[in-house]
């Protein structure tokens, strides 16, 4: 009797299984080839369960391919959603509207405004995931942006967000004022050990899912960047956010600023224009990874006056080429991000573009927006179209591996297995 009645349980509950399983979402994806994070496939198709990837392989391999709603992807490369490495979701273009008006003159309910259309964008460009590096005057903005964007309120990449970030006393902009004018500045000013410290606590309080700090910056208007805060402080910040589980990155240009960084524990240099072979030989030996941010030194010697393409480089485009190419020979972990904000939200792949101009091969660009940023900036389950991780996948127009400028071409967004995007 008890058997009897455990099997007509059994069958009851294989029963309401078989109709929860059947009711999901189950969709197949079926370009022409997948670049599944590392390589590209011919011939592959995806396959997503709710917000799941459950199969990414040859379609013979994928058992009851049938019962998946197919969408066909023709002419087009599948692959996981764009990580953007480095961004301001709160700033726009500055030859719209140069970086002090847009602290000293748009609110910060204009520019959360703003940040929402940015959103949007990005997430249209196929950017799922975006690290964002400091509210730059907005407070904590970026904060309540990424909340609305997770409750479902607006459509948006997943964020990581910096809040506002942490600059040495008297380092930061906007400047030129006389003493008696309070400014409000980019980021947070702090000194010493304590307030260093303190800052940090605060920032991850109030929701910084990281710590960005600002290890050198020009202290003079044209003048070149020096380094800014004391070996000290910089620890005490690391350890500080380490403590926490959190983590930081540092905004350096100079060789001091970026061994000071290195040395105190910071996981990825922003920027580092002035990199030597020597200082990428200790981030690769320390496990530091490089975000080059290649696009923001294009697009403000742009804005300067400097007509690329007919006109020679300028020394910064110059500067940048070559500690690039040191960069890539030293073999550091690169992290794609552009700085975007700097150039519009949306056009995210002018870094990808950049990357493969100043010498990356096309397929390591690819692997830098997705696996590898995934696993340098600590997202799991991210970055790869393998069984068990996230559905956040895009399909662009041709084969990117091989022109890379198809990435400007994006018809197809999905993030967390809901389809923003199907041109
Ligand atoms: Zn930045």
């Amino acid at each position: 009797m008890m058997n009897k009645f455990l099997s007509i349980r059994t069958c009851l509950l294989l029963l309401l299984l078989w109709m929860t399983t059947s009711i999901q979402a189950q969709t197949l994806l079926v370009p022409d080839r997948v670049f599944d994070g590392e390589g590209m496939h011919s011939d592959w198709v995806v396959a997503v369960v709710e917000n799941k990837i459950v199969y990414s392989g040859p379609e013979n391999g994928l058992k009851r391919a049938n019962s998946y709603t197919r969408i066909n992807l023709d002419g087009t490369t599948l692959m996981p959603g764009i990580i953007e490495g480095h961004s301001h979701v709160l700033l726009h273009p500055y030859n719209e509207t140069e970086w002090n008006d847009q602290v000293l003159k748009e609110s910060p309910t204009e520019r959360a405004i703003r940040g929402v259309v940015h959103a949007k964008n990005s997430l249209m460009a196929g950017v799922t995931t975006m690290r964002d590096l400091g509210s730059e005057g907005a407070g904590y903005t970026d904060v309540y942006l990424k909340k609305t964007i997770d409750d479902g309120i607006i459509p948006g990449p997943r964020l990581l967000v910096a809040g506002p970030a942490i600059v040495a006393t008297g380092a930061y902009g906007p400047k030129g004022f006389h003493d008696g004018v309070t400014v409000p500045l980019g980021a947070v000013p702090v000194s010493g050990r304590d307030e260093a410290i303190k800052e940090v606590r605060t920032q991850m309080g109030n929701g910084a899912n990281l710590i960005k700090i600002y290890v050198d910056y020009r202290w003079g208007k044209g003048e070149p960047s020096q380094p800014t805060f004391l070996q000290e402080e910089i620890d005490a910040m690391v350890a500080t956010a380490t403590t926490a589980g959190r983590y930081v990155v540092a905004h350096a240009g100079t060789v001091e600023g970026m061994r000071r960084a290195i040395m105190g524990g910071v996981e990825t240099i922003e920027h580092g224009d002035g990199g030597t072979a020597e200082i990428f030989a200790l981030m690769k030996e320390k496990n530091v990874a490089l975000c080059p941010t290649l696009a923001a030194g294009d697009a403000t010697e742009q804005y300067k006056g400097w007509k690329k393409g007919t006109e020679p480089d300028t020394d910064r485009i110059i500067q940048k080429k070559k500690s690039f190419k040191l960069a890539l020979e030293s073999g550091v972990d690169i992290v794609f991000g552009g700085d975007v904000g700097v150039f519009p939200h949306g056009e995210n792949y002018r870094e990808m573009e950049l990357m493969v101009e100043y010498g990356m091969e096309p397929i390591k660009v690819l692997q830098a927006a997705t696996s590898v940023n995934a696993r340098v900036l600590h997202l799991e389950g991210l970055g790869t179209l393998q069984n068990g991780f996230l559905a956040d996948i895009i399909a662009v127009e041709g084969d990117p591996s091989q022109n890379i400028k198809q990435m400007e071409k994006v018809r197809f967004v999905m993030k967390d297995g809901v389809i923003y995007k199907n041109d």
